[in-house]
């Protein structure tokens, strides 16, 4: 169709090399490059099941596709783009803190790079489409529920206003995938899937990793040059200044994604230091979750044991992968004081950025005495200790309550967000709370149409949370698409309260309570 072949490609850079065959890959160690050359490999039965008509815009894509079948052939890798060669990139990481080698990609098949319309450069690559040179001793592939989760969340997280990488469509393979669920003590087969994932850049922590830890220095310069020129330009040309300005800015990007995790309570689950970007995107939706009640030592990850990536974690977590990067660069930089400054900032960017996003939820005002909304804000924290409490209702419903709702009026509002029935202690506890909340209310003088407004673009009113996820897998594993589809147009616009779709708002049932998030 006419809108897969004006789609432009920026072939560069593989244009430059040399034209060697195509080849479906072999996984071996790949010394001395970042990316190696391999073909998608072809599926049964390609089928379109899912299209982000807002990520196909980004790309100059129309809003529904014009020849679906062609469509689920290019985002299967069953049929080349006119111009592409497709490519995995190499890196390594720590994965739970252990230095794990080389990794990836073991199954992100790179399609190229799209020029859009407006100019920008799009990176495409396929997830699941087959054995890469990274695939190590797996399969290369996805399954249905674990694509439905990427798909779903991706969208719903730059929907939320929060960098991420972007899905731009679901695709059935045909073929069942062989995972480790075992059902009567036998694997079952599930059915395969790949997301087409759209990013300005993929490169991750691991990515400067790998190069480092094998010593090859002009691989590892050769690979932050590219990603300064290309992603940075603004820093100036790479120099060991600008190498720094790099890292002092992945500090800050870092910082700003931690803070909005914790703002509508997502919770990554794999914070290896190969899933995250330098860009400062959310990237590698695999066990994630969301806060219901709101728990601090909270992971859907079931193979986390010690809850190093739980959700009051990250930030830390986030840290320690950055000083983990900062290693990779001290071959280029040489001044570890200067590294060591980077991540103080990375620490005072996450503070200030953590307390004026805490501030914008409670409606507080920006201006205030730090040390007075830090003691609110434990206070409230406390309060989630002592009853399990959904946090996005929770917030929601805090706008709604002004200086002079009386008492009984603000604990009503507030009511909904418990699971169920809380004790008199707690109850009293969170009275207290609110009579000390609106007191600050009262000092702060904005009025409540102002304030509301600025709590409700801070407070989503809709996550795509895990129990959702899973009645939208269920149904598109029997066959019926609406329920992920109505779910996609709730979460199109998650800060507006949209009545028609009241029963996806609510707090989670009974039923999904101990429900793992599932990667595979
Ligand atoms: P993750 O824990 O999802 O970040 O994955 C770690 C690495 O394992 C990544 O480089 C993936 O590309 C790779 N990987 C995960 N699942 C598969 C699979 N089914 N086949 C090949 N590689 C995989
Ligand atoms: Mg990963
Ligand atoms: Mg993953």
């Amino acid at each position: 169709p006419d809108s897969l072949a004006r789609l432009r490609l920026d072939t560069r850079f593989t244009d430059a090399l040399p034209a060697d065959p195509l080849e479906l890959a072999r996984p071996r160690s790949v010394q001395g490059a970042a990316y190696s050359f391999c073909m998608p490999t072809p599926v049964a039965a390609p089928r379109l099941l899912a299209w982000s008509a807002d990520c196909a815009a980004l790309l100059g894509l129309p809003a529904t596709p014009d020849d679906a079948e062609t469509f689920a052939r290019v985002f299967a890798g069953n049929q080349l783009l006119d111009g592409s060669r497709p490519y995995a990139t190499c890196y390594g990481g720590h994965q739970f803190g252990q230095w794990a080698g080389q990794l990836g990609d073991g199954r992100a098949t790179m399609l190229g790079t799209v020029i859009a319309p407006d100019e920008r450069r799009f990176e495409v690559q396929l997830k699941g489409a087959g054995l890469t040179p990274y695939s190590r001793h797996a399969d290369g592939r996805a399954v249905l529920r674990s694509s439905i989760r990427e798909y779903l969340c991706s969208e719903a997280m730059h929907h939320l206003g929060i960098p991420t990488t972007r899905a731009l469509c679901l695709v059935d393979t045909g073929e069942d995938v062989i995972r480790d669920m075992f059902y009567d003590g036998r694997p079952r087969p599930e059915r395969g899937a790949i997301v087409t994932r759209v990013a300005e850049s993929f490169l991750r922590f691991g990515h400067y990793q790998l190069p480092a830890a094998r010593e090859d220095l002009p691989l590892l310069k050769t690979l932050v040059d590219y990603t300064i020129t290309t992603h940075f330009p603004e820093l100036g040309a790479p120099s060991k200044t600008v190498y720094l300005a790099w890292f002092r800015e992945v500090c800050r990007r870092t910082a700003l994604l931690m803070a909005h995790w914790l703002r509508v309570g997502f919770v990554h689950g794999v914070m290896n230091t190969d899933n995250l970007s330098v860009l400062g995107l959310t990237i590698d939706y695999g066990p994630y979750g969301w806060l219901d009640a709101f728990e601090p030592g909270f992971t859907p990850n079931t193979t986390d044991q010690g809850g190093r990536y739980a959700y009051a974690e990250q930030a830390r977590v986030a840290g320690w992968n950055l000083s983990c990067l900062a290693n990779a660069l001290m071959p280029l930089v040489d001044d570890i004081p200067a590294l060591e400054r980077c991540m103080d900032f990375y620490a005072d960017s996450f503070e200030s950025a953590y307390l004026a996003m805490l501030r914008d939820k409670l409606g507080l005002p920006q201006q205030g005495d730090q040390a007075e909304d830090f003691r609110l804000v434990s206070a409230l924290f406390a309060c989630f200790g002592a009853h399990d409490t959904d946090m996005t209702i929770f917030y929601r419903a805090l706008s709604r309550i002004d200086a002079h709702t009386s008492p009984a009026d603000a604990m009503a509002l507030i009511e909904p967000a418990f699971y169920g029935e809380p004790a008199d202690a707690a109850r009293a506890a969170f009275a207290t709370w609110l009579a000390d909340w609106q007191a600050r209310l009262r000092e702060a003088g904005e009025s409540h149409d102002e304030r509301m407004a600025r709590m409700n673009a801070a407070n989503p009113w809709i996550i795509p949370r895990n129990w959702l996820a899973q009645n939208a897998i269920k149904a598109a594993e029997a066959g019926d698409l609406s329920v992920l589809e109505r779910l996609m147009r709730a979460i199109r616009e998650p800060y507006r309260e949209q009545p028609e779709f009241a029963d996806l708002a609510a707090r989670r049932p009974d039923w999904a309570r101990n429900e793992p998030g599932c990667s595979a």
